[in-house]
């Protein structure tokens, strides 16, 4: 039995077909239990304290807490911990109780709700926005509402998941990851045979890090007659002069068709949003089901939005500093020789193209009390598996040199580094 677990990745228990549900529980869990004997089990640790940069964790193995360099937060700005968006969180659970009582249409909508569609939208210089319970549920509901059988959507490959979700009632290709000539070919092939055709990008890459060719892709998407949706769950907070995303960072603002984006990241709460025209966000309000049938958010959530938001505004200093220690880790990952794909943000791959050797290497940073992610296929093709690492503005140097010395250690133990020619040498793969 132990053999056959050990030839399963993630992707073989999505469907097993002779199996039923509660079998394929049973056998999902058995590979979980070899996982976790191998010291490959690098998910769902469980912390004692919040998204700072050292994370108190429980380690399942020595069966103790201990204290971790933690770089895989999306917070990036340490808002979460910031006083005035606890603060303003405070204030608004006070005043308006811990939940919204019911959903957006019937009774949900306060005051503060309605703050903060008015303020999310002139973030993102659009004209009006709807807000829902998460970024995933805003990302598929929104495109559910919005495209049907008749519609298609035109998806960069590595868009996330959110996005691919919504698109299950519709028609979906998908065009080459970021890739202006590849975008050009398929909305010629599709021509005029949709009624609606949105062209679906992230803003900045989740699991590379890289930013969108906006301006390029908006150009083609409008000569094709096509609208353009651009998620900016990682660029809000991190690019653009003032922090307010991708299009301002291509000088676009209120250019975008649709703006959609998550508040978890560097916003540091939760919540979700799509920002437009007023006509469509009042259609997404009578049609989104995944507003219309879902309790609005919680008023503390808002009120630490705007906070947050205030923050962004107010305090660039914080940007500053996460740039910083984005420039600083990503030359020294470039000068010790790491694949790091084309990222371009807080956000670090270490692509290995081997799922065993990134386990083992996570396996040895978590024994180095450092917290990062191993990203394994079906997550990514197997030929990109990764390590995933991502920035906080208050990452201190000292800690970024700790993590680098021990990524270094671990490059040259393994073989991954660019100097190194022999043996399963990772630079004869190209990106993508
Ligand atoms: N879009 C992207 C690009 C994301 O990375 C994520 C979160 N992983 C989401 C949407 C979903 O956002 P949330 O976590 O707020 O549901």
């Amino acid at each position: 039995m132990e053999a056959i677990i050990k030839q399963k990745n993630l992707s073989s228990f999505y469907e097993m077909d002779e199996l039923d549900i509660m079998e394929r529980a049973n056998e999902f869990t058995q590979f979980l239990a070899q996982m976790h004997e191998d010291k490959h089990l690098n998910y769902k640790r469980i912390s004692f304290n919040g998204s700072a940069n050292t994370r108190i964790v429980w380690d399942a193995h020595t069966k103790s807490k201990k204290e971790m360099i933690y770089l895989a937060s999306n917070d990036y700005l340490n808002l979460t911990n910031h006083p005035k968006v606890i603060d303003a969180g405070i204030e608004a659970i006070k005043k308006y109780g811990a939940g919204a009582g019911s959903v957006p249409l019937l009774g949900g909508s306060t005051d503060l709700h309605k703050k903060l569609e008015d303020k999310i939208a002139a973030f993102k210089g659009c004209e009006s926005a709807i807000l829902y319970t998460s970024g995933y549920g805003s990302n598929a509901s929104s495109i559910m509402s919005m495209l049907g059988e008749k519609d298609i959507a035109i998806v960069d490959m590595l868009a996330h998941a959110s996005l691919i979700d919504g698109c299950k009632n519709t028609n979906m290709k998908f065009f080459k990851h970021n890739d202006p000539e590849s975008l050009d070919t398929v909305l010629s092939l599709v021509k005029d045979k949709f009624r609606t055709k949105i062209v679906i990008i992230d803003g900045v890459y989740s699991m590379d890090g890289d930013i969108a060719q906006l301006d390029v892709l908006l150009d083609i998407a409008h000569q094709h007659g096509a609208y353009l949706m651009i998620d900016e769950a990682h660029a809000t907070g991190v690019i653009g002069d003032n922090g307010r995303g991708t299009p301002e960072y291509f000088n676009l603002s209120g250019k975008v068709d649709i703006v959609c984006g998550t508040f978890s990241k560097a916003i540091g709460c939760v919540g979700g949003f799509v920002a437009s025209n007023k006509e469509l966000i009042n259609l997404l309000n009578y049609y989104s089901r995944g507003n219309m049938f879902s309790t609005a958010m919680t008023p503390q959530s808002i009120g630490s939005i705007i906070a947050a938001l205030d923050v962004i505004e107010n305090e660039p200093e914080r940007r500053n500093k996460l740039w910083r220690n984005i420039t600083y880790f990503r030359n020294s990952l470039e000068e010790l020789g790491f694949n790091i794909g084309n990222s371009q943000t807080a956000i670090f791959p270490i692509i290995i193209g081997d799922d065993f050797i990134t386990s083992e290497i996570c396996r040895e940073l978590h024994e180095m009390n450092i917290y990062v992610n191993p990203v394994l296929y079906p997550a990514v093709s197997k030929r990109l598996a990764r390590i995933r690492m991502s920035l906080m503005a208050e990452h201190t140097k000292d800690q970024l040199n700790i993590v680098l010395d021990a990524l270094e250690t671990l490059g040259k133990k393994y073989n991954i580094l660019k100097e190194q020619e022999t043996g399963n040498n990772i630079f004869s793969i190209p990106t993508y």
